[in-house]
């Protein structure tokens, strides 16, 4: 697996690259945005690690840019700072997760291949939770052995949730998702999806609520 790590600390480059020397990664390193577009430019990479504090163009204008051309490449951003704000911001320009600094070598590696399952599983068509299957091409959400009916509506939230299972999504792009070319969707809206698909996954899987944040989907603990 190739690794781009965006990161002009040479101290935190080494702790990331440490960090994931046990799962058969290959880095190659960037010690700023525009090295980084260089290397994208060069060549195919499977995750990229982006630390916001870069010199030049920070780290969430890399992820922006990147976003904006199109590229689907799992990013995780590091950030020193990290308000409710920060996070937020990140998710927004089209970041995959986030770690804040310092971090535990082990949790980052966990993260990436938490990101990598969920990428091959986007690319799949079908996500595979404990007790649902969500067949994306199909349309089509089994929960145990019985297939679960959804709105198009409902299809739209679950979508965008599972595609990022475990992680959060902000309500503007569940906004986004329901909105038509003809009318904006209202928050409330959201809400009401939200709250209409809680009543049909039952306790097979949670929609957690973060305040301010937005929501994630969760696999319900076996019990
Ligand atoms: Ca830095």
């Amino acid at each position: 697996m190739r690794l781009l790590i965006v990161e002009d600390d040479d101290i935190v480059a080494d702790a990331v690259a440490r960090g994931l020397a046990g799962d058969h990664w290959s880095a190659v390193r960037a010690a700023s945005a525009e090295a980084a577009l260089a290397a994208l430019a060069a060549e195919e990479f499977d995750l990229a690690i982006v630390d916001v504090g870069l010199p030049g163009i920070d780290g969430l204008s890399l992820v922006r840019r990147l976003r904006g051309t199109g590229r689907t490449l799992p990013t995780l951003v590091l950030t020193a700072r990290c308000t409710l704000a920060d996070r937020v911001k990140a998710l927004d320009l089209g970041a995959d997760d986030f770690l804040s600094k310092p971090f535990e070598p082990a949790e980052l590696a966990a993260r990436c291949r938490a990101l990598l399952r969920r990428t091959h599983g986007a690319l799949g068509q079908t996500i595979r939770m404990r007790r649902m299957t969500v067949d994306l091409a199909g349309r089509r959400l089994r929960i145990d052995d019985g297939d679960v009916d959804l709105t198009a509506r409902e299809w739209l939230v679950l979508e965008c949730l599972v595609r990022r299972i475990g992680l959060i999504v902000s309500k503007d792009r569940l906004l986004q998702a329901l909105s038509g070319p003809d009318q904006d969707a209202s928050a409330n809206a959201v809400e009401l999806q939200v709250s209409r698909l809680r009543a049909k996954l039952g306790d097979a899987a949670t929609i957690r609520a973060l305040r301010g944040l937005g929501y994630r989907l969760e696999e319900t603990d076996p019990s």
